[in-house]
Order: C-alpha cells, then structure tokens, then sequence
C-alpha cells in the first residue's frame, strides 16, 4: 500500500528532556531508542528528517544563571549538552540502521561537522537524518529558535516540536479535566489567546517565514508517523 505524506521534509524538534524519560537527567535508554525507532519509520517512508536537539536534560543556561553564573558561559555550556544529546542520537539512529550526520553551530572538527548548510541539504536529498548541535551557536537563544532557523534554511515543510503533552490545549489538562486540544489555531490566535507554544523569538520567525507548527506527544508509538500521513495527531499552528 503506498501512504500519501502529508510532509516530506520535516524539522524534528526534540527537547532535551525527552531524552531523559523517567530519569532525573541525562539519557534514558529506552526511552532514545524508542524515540529514533520512531525517526527510523518515518525515513523508511520517504521522508526527509532534520533535527535538532536541546540540552535541558544536562544543562540549562536559565537555570545556572540564577546561581549567580556568567548567562553567556552558561548558555555556551548548554550549547555544549546539546552536542551531546545529538551524538547520542546518531549513535542510536545508526544502531537501527538508518544513517545520520551531526553538524555543529559551534566548530569542534573532532567531534563533529561544523554547520554547512548546502552540505546539510544535500545529506537530506540522500535520505541521511541530519541532526543540528549546539543550537544557534549564540547564548540568549533556545533551541527552539535554532530549530525555527534551521527548519527556514533546509525549506522544511513543517516544524515539528515533540512534547510530553498530545497537542495544545484551552486549559492545562493536568489541572484543568474540561481541557480541550486544538485540532489547529493559528499564529495570531495562539498570540492572543496567549497559548505557549515556543518562546516569542522561535514562535515568530516561524510565522515570518511561514513555517507551521506541529505540537505533537511522542511517547506514543508511532506518534511521529501518524503526523506525517496527516493523521489527526497533535495541533497545526499555522498562518
Ligand atoms: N542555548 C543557547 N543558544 C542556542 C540554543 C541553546 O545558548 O541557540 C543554551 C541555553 O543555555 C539553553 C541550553 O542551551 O538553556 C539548552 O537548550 P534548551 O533549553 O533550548 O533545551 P531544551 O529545553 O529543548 O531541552
């Protein structure tokens, strides 16, 4: 049976966190295989996958700034988790047999590729999972922001962001049983509506350059697939 894609190129956004399953940091190994089996579905149907990683599972800028700590050492230092997490996620990604390549913000030739974007595109042509490290390269930015950035360079199709919750919904659903989810909103209505998606910098240059969202849970088995095929899956944002 040939599946109709509903997107062909995407930007996988997978917050460090989500690496960290039930552990109090750092990578769960379940929970990293389980999450690149799920990569590895959606490359075997076509589809091309950036990624980019974040680090808050070994080191938040944010959070070692209010221990009095430099906030451009510290963030530099979650540039560096970030690195990490995304030579995790290629270790694992070919451990199932899929090939990846890792390109960094910032240059550490032994380690990593430094970033090239027409070398980033043409892995993507050839099938490859490109994982993008170290964010922006800049202190003062998420990686949510880097994945807005990459997601506009490499012409994804769709951003889509992983989390621990199924979509966006009218309420917290933790504390509030009548919660509903948005099937879709768009980027003016989540503004005014005041809903978190990304933080205001990401979120915007999403909507500059037209770059739709999917915030989808990807605990579930086969969640990342059945956002590809256009499944009812998560919450579109969109222009
Ligand atoms: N960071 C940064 N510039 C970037 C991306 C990340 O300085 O372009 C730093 C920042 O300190 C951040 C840390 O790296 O707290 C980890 O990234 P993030 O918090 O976005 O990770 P996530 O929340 O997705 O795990």
């Amino acid at each position: 049976i040939k599946m109709s894609l509903k997107y062909k190129r995407v930007l996988l956004k997978l917050s460090g966190e989500a690496l960290m399953g039930s552990d109090p940091f750092g990578i769960n190994r379940e929970t990293i295989m389980q999450m690149v089996q799920q990569v590895k579905e959606i490359v075997e149907l076509g589809v091309e996958v950036a990624i980019v990683v974040g680090g808050g599972n070994i080191f938040r800028g944010v959070s070692a700034q209010a221990g009095s700590m430099d906030r451009a050492t510290a963030d530099y230092m979650g540039m560096l988790a970030t690195v990490m997490n995304a030579l995790a996620l290629k270790e694992a990604l070919e451990s199932l047999g899929t090939k990846a390549r890792v390109q960094s913000a910032l240059t550490m030739q032994q380690v990593a590729e430094a970033y090239a974007r027409p070398k980033a595109l043409q892995y993507l042509e050839e099938g490859k999972v490109v994982i993008f490290a170290a964010g922006t390269g800049n202190p003062f930015f998420t990686t949510d922001t880097a994945a807005a950035l990459r997601g506009a360079e490499m012409q994804c199709d769709v951003m889509l962001k992983a989390t621990n919750v199924d979509g966006i919904y009218t309420a917290d659903p933790k504390k509030d049983p009548s919660a509903t989810r948005y099937q879709s909103v768009t980027f003016d209505e989540a503004i005014k509506k005041k809903l978190k998606v990304m933080d205001s910098t990401a979120f915007t240059l999403c909507q500059e350059r037209n770059l739709n969202i999917v915030v989808f849970g990807i605990q579930k088995m086969g969640a990342l697939k059945s956002v590809v095929l256009g499944e009812d899956e998560g919450t579109l944002v969109h222009n």
